[in-house]
């Protein structure tokens, strides 16, 4: 079977800092454009948002979520954190505690799931990006909550961190999955067959594979 496309990928606007309702307007316009010059690929405006504390938050305003035809969020540990709880849990907690002291490893693990569970729970995201890159959490436990909210894992192609450990716990809920390049460069766009990999060797049913009749959303 044939993968239909690629739902994450970088533009020149990425990593942005600035005014986004405004570049948001400008990224609209620009696909629009783009659609019309190229009618026989359909492109999609999304976002892929920061989760930056434990409640969940995005850093990206809901209203503007609702203009999107996609929105993705993920844990990235480059954010500035918004307050000192969040510095120490998810940076300090993260990078140096795990690695020093194997005790806390698992309240660690349990917090940075929390976290990814909560955004699930309380904003209409599609899917989120590579669970379980640069951060440890328990795949099972947001696949579970992932599938209640009809929300996607994805399986990222650029991150060998998502290893088939973390799609195969996943696979034991009702969770579907998508396959995404997270290109950065031009070149890289569409390049999926590293997640392909992952799905075939696991024997995924093709209908938990989003790709593979074409983005839809699930009941959102
Ligand atoms: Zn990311
Ligand atoms: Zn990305």
């Amino acid at each position: 079977m044939q993968l239909k496309g690629d739902y994450h990928t970088h533009s020149q606007y990425s990593h942005g800092r600035g005014n986004l309702p405004k570049e948001l307007l400008e990224i609209k316009e620009k696909v629009e454009r783009l659609q019309a010059e190229f009618p026989r690929i359909k492109i999609l405006c999304g976002v892929e948002a920061n989760i930056i504390n434990h409640d969940g938050d995005l850093d990206v305003p809901d209203d503007i979520l609702e203009e999107l035809d996609l929105v993705a969020a993920g844990l990235h540990l480059l954010i500035i954190p918004p307050d000192l709880v969040t510095a120490w849990r998810l940076i300090i907690a993260n990078k140096l505690i795990y690695r020093f002291f194997p005790g806390r490893r698992e309240g660690i693990r349990r917090w940075n799931t929390e976290m990814v569970i909560n955004a699930v729970k309380r904003h209409k995201i599609d899917f989120i990006t590579h669970p379980g890159y640069q951060l440890d959490i328990d795949t099972f436990a947001l696949a579970k909550a992932c599938a209640e909210e009809g929300t996607y894992l994805e399986i990222n192609a650029r991150h060998g961190e998502l290893t088939r450990g973390f799609v195969e716990a996943a696979s034991q809920t009702e969770v579907k999955f998508i396959i995404n390049s997270d290109a950065h460069s031009p070149e890289a766009v569409g390049e999926l067959a590293p997640g392909l990999k992952i799905v075939r060797d696991l024997k995924l049913a093709p209908e938990r594979v989003i790709n593979f009749e074409g983005w839809r959303r699930d009941g959102r």
